[in-house]
């Protein structure tokens, strides 16, 4: 199978990583509750883990990297955290339902937003744009850092700036970018909320949520945490704070590996490989008779590797259904995120998504493009 559908989820992941997964399943039972050697196993991995990733994006406490099931329960907690008692938040016109869902329930709760639109490639245009929705009731940006579906990368280090200038928080969504594109903790984020099992390799169901070091936050559950339970009152300590439950320690061990993985490829090789291959569908399919794209030519510094398009006349599922009957998987409709779809007048059509990762040839990327081309009788 040629699989194209990298910003689901990386598909295979590393033999690495699902080894690590394995063993810690193997040889590990529940971290932080007893004293046994199959416990203190899993606190090591655990433990391990928190140190790679705190590691990978810089951050000198990796008590402020908390493992979450997803990308989604880190945005729910930083998203419902800082607007439990109501106020007002920046969004991009690019979000996913994970950010924009928690804040349409909040409604209820006298949460309003705004969105701001984004301009591929004129950074000074985008940011602005963002500085006219702040208003007085304004606590949060949220923001992603690539858009799923067009693979459009926002200035967020430069939003982020924005943010602080005007004594806000920033929240950062890098369910696209963390791995992917470099994203560093010291740019002064207040919390980055990502995903484990697309750039960072680990298995599906794992995520990070990451904590500035003054971050404060409530926890969106609360329960046991093997620590200081004669109290019945959260722990304020962290991680135990944002961590109650059983961990998914093979998850979290699988995790670790995927993020070393990318450490051995490194990561700007892995996006200068995936970005070529982004660019070369781009070129074949921009100069292709019944294509339909909706973006500029990809470039490495304005976009992350990711590419949708249309065959005219034909639905967005139907193209994805002959392809996957030709052995391509690929992601129509629309990927979650309704709003980045609105933006681009493709609410109704859907589109067709394109996202290699580490395992994605130019071999490939010139079979799918020539299926395409079959498809649109170009
Ligand atoms: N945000 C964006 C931009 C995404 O693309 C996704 C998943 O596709 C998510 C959030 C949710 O991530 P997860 O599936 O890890 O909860």
């Amino acid at each position: 199978m040629i699989y194209l559908d990298s910003s689901a989820t990386t598909f295979p992941k590393p033999q690495r990583v699902q080894q690590a997964a394995a063993n810690a399943m193997k040889g590990s039972a529940n971290p932080g509750r007893s004293g046994h050697s199959l416990s203190l196993a899993a606190g090591q991995i655990i433990y391990r883990s928190r140190l790679t990733a705190a590691q990978f994006f810089d951050m000198e406490d990796e008590t402020r990297v908390i493992f979450t099931p997803g990308c989604t329960f880190s945005l729910n907690t930083a998203i419902n955290g800082l607007l439990s008692d109501g106020g007002h938040a920046v969004v991009s016109e690019l979000e996913h339902n994970a950010v924009m869902r928690p804040l349409e329930a909040l409604r209820s709760k006298g949460v309003s937003f705004s969105t701001a639109k984004v301009y591929p490639g004129d950074n000074d245009r985008t940011v602005d744009s963002f500085r006219r929705c702040i208003n007085v009731n304004t606590k949060v940006i949220i923001c992603t850092h690539a858009s799923n579906v067009w693979g459009i990368r926002l200035p967020i280090e430069r939003i982020c700036a924005l943010a602080h200038a005007y004594g806000l928080k920033i929240v950062v969504d890098a369910a696209q970018s963390a791995g992917v594109l470099p994203l560093s903790m010291q740019e002064g984020f207040d919390v980055v909320c990502a995903a484990g099992h697309k750039g960072l390799y680990g298995p599906m169901g794992t995520g990070l949520m990451l904590l500035s070091q003054d971050m404060e936050l409530p926890p969106l559950i609360t329960g046991g945490t093997g620590s200081n339970s004669a109290s019945l009152v959260q722990p304020t300590e962290l991680p135990d704070r944002f961590e109650s439950g059983t961990p998914n320690v093979s998850g979290i061990a699988g995790l670790a590996e995927g993020i070393r993985f990318v450490q051995s490829k490194g990561q700007e090789k892995l996006l200068h490989h995936e970005m070529s291959l982004i660019r070369y569908a781009w070129q074949m399919l921009s100069g292709m008779r019944g294509i339909r794209l909706y973006t500029p030519e990809p470039d490495e510094t304005s976009f992350a590797p990711v590419l949708s398009f249309n065959i005219e006349g034909m639905d967005s599922e139907e193209t994805a259904g002959e392809l996957s009957k030709r052995g391509i998987a690929v992601r129509a409709g629309l990927h979650c995120s309704s709003a980045a779809h609105i933006a681009a007048g493709t609410i109704d059509t859907g589109a067709v998504r394109l996202s290699p990762c580490a395992f994605t040839s130019k071999n490939d990327m010139v079979q799918t493009v020539r299926a395409v081309k079959a498809l649109a009788g170009a």
